[in-house]
């Protein structure tokens, strides 16, 4: 008997030899990281990992996250806080600065700071943002605005209309643009600047164009499983049939806005629809990653929300499987999905502020 095993253990040794020499030396080049022509990072807002493992509970079909062959821990914490609002966690990744809870896209000291935004749109690259929440909410606000307060909505829409280096933008948020206290009219801001505005539901009639928005909200989009339907995975495909016509490569943002808003409600069916929306849309970038091969695709979260567990009472029920412990923002760790050109660079733990910093280093 172990002399048979011995024999086995060698024939299994020498397929497993065979099988790699077979493969295509994916590791080869260890010192030099072809840059990424393209970079499509997404951010859950609220997404944990429990949010990613509900998911996979609930999904028939495996999910496109687990197919990633990187991953990452993030840690989430602001400058003033361990436990992180969105404006100063999407600040960190934004630009690579950590601030004060609630500033968004300056120091802690009310400097402005430049964004990835600026930062690709400097190196010739078209740029896009697509959320489900308001456009001028936290999140993406980070990515196009500089405020002391998130909550000045107004103003994130005028530095947005008047001076964001962005090529396309789809989400909600309308009424920040037109009907304003100082009755500015901003998407009278925007069409001067070049932009076509659209408003329709309808994705399939939106045409590409070097300079668009897309307002499908006065306010933040309806839930998933409340009548948005799949106009989220519809806008990932639009923005990257677009973007992907250019020859300098692209930049998008795309937010998962609505995961956090499932959270703050320990809303399981809530948080189930936003995660498999986000997921859907994950899979249309994959894909192109896939076919393409010069994509960069991060997917990660902002912070976790809800404190979320997974406990067993009754199997039957898959709902059953969730108990929230805060309706709060916690300081859990986040993961970090990558694939493409630099997505070893993703592995590891580190902190918020490195997403910005590696997504840098790759395309400088
Ligand atoms: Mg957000
Ligand atoms: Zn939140």
């Amino acid at each position: 008997m172990p002399k048979f095993n011995s024999l086995l253990l060698i024939s299994t040794l020498s397929l497993s030899v065979f099988a790699t020499s077979c493969q295509e030396p994916v590791h080869e080049q260890t010192h030099e990281v072809k840059s990424p022509k393209n970079i499509i990072l997404f951010i859950g807002d609220g997404m944990g990992f429990a949010q990613v493992q509900a998911a996979m509970l609930y999904s028939d079909d495996e999910l496109n996250m687990e197919k990633f062959p990187v991953t990452g821990l993030q840690i989430t914490s602001s400058n003033s806080h361990k436990i992180t609002d969105s404006g100063a966690s999407a600040t960190a990744m934004a630009t690579g600065t950590k601030t004060t809870n609630r500033m968004i896209g300056m120091t802690p000291d009310t400097i402005p700071v430049p964004n990835m935004i600026d930062l690709m749109a400097g190196k010739g690259k078209k740029t896009a943002v697509v959320v489900s929440s308001a456009i001028t909410h936290a999140t993406p606000a980070a990515f196009l605005a500089h405020n002391e307060s998130r909550y000045n909505y107004e103003e994130i829409a005028e530095q947005i209309a008047l001076n964001a280096p962005i090529d396309l933008f789809i989400g909600g948020g309308l009424k920040n643009f037109n009907k304003r206290k100082d009755h500015n009219n901003h998407i009278q801001s925007l069409l001067d600047r070049g932009f076509v505005v659209d408003t329709t539901f309808d994705a399939t009639s939106w045409d590409c164009h070097p300079k668009q928005a897309v307002f499908l909200h006065e306010w933040h989009l309806d839930p998933a499983h409340k009548g948005r339907g799949n106009v989220m995975v519809h806008a990932v495909e639009h923005a990257i049939n677009c973007l992907s016509q250019t020859e300098s490569g692209f930049f998008m943002m795309f937010e998962g806005s609505l995961i956090d808003f499932a959270g703050h409600d320990n809303d399981s069916a809530f948080l189930l629809a936003e995660m498999i929306d986000f997921d859907q849309a994950i899979g249309k970038a994959l894909n192109f990653a896939k076919e393409n091969r010069e994509t960069l695709v991060v997917v990660t979260s902002d912070h976790e929300t809800g404190g979320l567990t997974l406990v067993e009472s009754k199997p039957r029920d898959k709902h059953a499987y969730f108990h929230f412990s805060t309706d709060e923002h916690t300081f859990s760790l986040v993961p970090v999905f990558a694939f493409g050109p630099g997505a070893e660079s993703f592995t590891g733990m580190y902190d918020n502020t490195e997403i910005f910093h590696k997504i840098k280093q790759l395309v400088d």
